[in-house]
């Protein structure tokens, strides 16, 4: 972590007791606590062994701010986010490390509409944090701590009510949800229970060493998903990571989905019954989404690649649906976040409404090919090539949204971004077809090289 900034991608994360102490987690929560100001927040974390300990520290700090804590214990992020829209807190904190491996925990922080903190809110957060300018109340004003419990059942409610139960308990669909051994198994086996599926669960006993698969819901991560999947002739299979914000979707063949494939299974119903609508996504998704919110009539709204760029938008537009590739899909109907189970449910609702199975809804999509690639670049030239890069573009159909987005017109594209964590440029092709999508990463990898040469 650098020494001025705590907050990355998404929220604070590091190796316990390393890079993320008890001390430091003392300090957040003092920082916390005076960007809020004696406001009251929710706080819970997930299943992850060093939860406890960094919650209270983080309550130390919050309470010794002036904030009142209400402890809501082990929920998946969205069920958190959801308790503190409906409990009508001022904010809340998630003790979560999300998809990282089981040493390292992170600090995320919840504006009072669900939403994580923007990178602004942060920087006041760090403000604090960095020139020790935490306001610490008298003895006779600390904040008090106390539970509020329930919240996990509150939200699979809620869910509920966004889906058609009834025509999906007609369906006797028999899913398998592979929890990662964390929060998601908490929520989404008794949503699809009272939905009326057949459950089977892989990994979802709550156990903090993630003994079961790592989190990160990648398909080398899923085998044992996709293969119950099929043995035992399940209709679907779904897995979380560690905190179920996201959500991966394997077919009842075993097929093991990438999260842009499901979300435009999604968008198709969604912009048939909301014509017209505005469909949020990273301009790193795949031209997929594109292609389906064209065909649909909806109008695609492009963001810089993160999960809070794409809540923000939402809610600055009213915008009710949103995803990205990795899985996350955000409904706004229930809320603007990335939301695992809450997409669960919206799939099932579908393969319910139109009998098909998922196999079925993802062939029918037009098919892209995706390569990736790297080339090293010095952090302090990343600037300079990337305008290097926009002289030689100029003309072409492009976005400058986040790096620079090239569409070609055989509906070909790549994304050229400097990596925000690591010395590098990554090139995202895709193509309809390998070798051209291979061809794309090549020639433009060469073509930044022979730049970098000249600056
Ligand atoms: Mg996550």
């Amino acid at each position: 972590m650098s020494e001025t900034k705590l907050f990355g991608t998404n929220g604070i994360r590091g190796l316990v007791n390393v890079e993320l102490t008890p001390e430091m987690a003392v300090k957040v929560g003092c920082a916390i606590g005076t960007f809020f100001g004696r406001k009251n927040l929710l706080l819970g974390y997930d299943a992850r062994t060093s939860g406890p300990m960094l919650a209270k520290a983080v309550i130390s700090g919050l309470t010794a701010t002036e904030c009142n804590v209400f402890f809501a214990g082990m929920a998946p992020t969205p069920a958190l986010q959801y308790a503190v829209k409906n409990h009508k807190m001022d904010g809340g904190v998630i003790i979560t490390a999300s998809h990282n491996p089981p040493e390292y925990n992170g600090i995320k922080v919840i504006w009072s509409d669900g939403i994580e903190t923007s990178h602004e809110q942060e920087a006041e957060i760090e403000n604090v944090y960095f020139n020790n300018k935490t306001v610490f109340a008298g003895w006779d004003k600390l904040g008090m701590a106390q539970e509020l419990l329930g919240i996990n059942d509150e939200y699979v409610q809620a869910i509920k009510n966004h889906v058609d139960p009834q025509e999906i308990a007609e369906k006797h669909f028999h899913v398998v949800v592979d929890a990662a051994n964390s929060v998601g198994g908490l929520t989404a086996p008794p949503l699809l229970r009272e939905l009326g599926c057949k459950v089977t669960t892989l990994n979802a006993n709550i156990d903090g060493t993630f003994p079961g698969r790592l989190p990160e819901p990648r398909p080398e991560n899923l085998t044992d998903l996709s293969s119950t999947v099929k043995a035992i002739g399940a209709d679907l299979g779904v897995a979380f990571d560690g905190d179920a914000d996201r959500s991966v979707f394997v077919d009842e063949n075993g097929v093991i989905y990438s999260g842009d494939k499901t979300f435009a299974v999604i968008i198709k119903p969604f912009l048939i019954k909301n014509p017209g609508s505005k469909i949020v996504t990273p301009v790193s998704s795949s031209t997929l989404i594109k292609d389906t919110v064209e065909a649909y009539k909806g109008e695609l709204i492009l963001t810089k690649v993160g999960s809070v760029t794409v809540s923000q938008k939402m809610k600055e537009l009213n915008a009710k649906l949103g995803g990205e590739e990795n899985g996350g899909v955000f409904y706004g109907p229930h809320q603007a976040v990335r939301d695992g189970a809450m997409t669960t449910a919206l799939i099932l609702n579908i393969m319910a409404e139109t009998g098909e199975k998922l196999s079925k809804l993802v062939a029918e999509q037009p098919q892209y090919f995706i390569e990736k690639g790297k080339i090293d670049c010095p952090d302090e030239k990343k600037e300079i090539l990337l305008q290097k890069i926009l002289e030689q573009v100029k003309g072409e159909n492009i976005s400058t949204i986040d790096g620079v987005k090239i569409w070609f017109s055989d509906n070909s594209a790549i994304l050229i971004r400097p990596s925000g964590t690591e010395p590098v440029f990554r090139l995202y092709a895709e193509a309809k077809n390998e070798e051209k999508a291979l061809k794309l990463v090549e020639d433009y990898s060469s073509q930044l090289k022979k730049i970098l040469e000249t600056i």
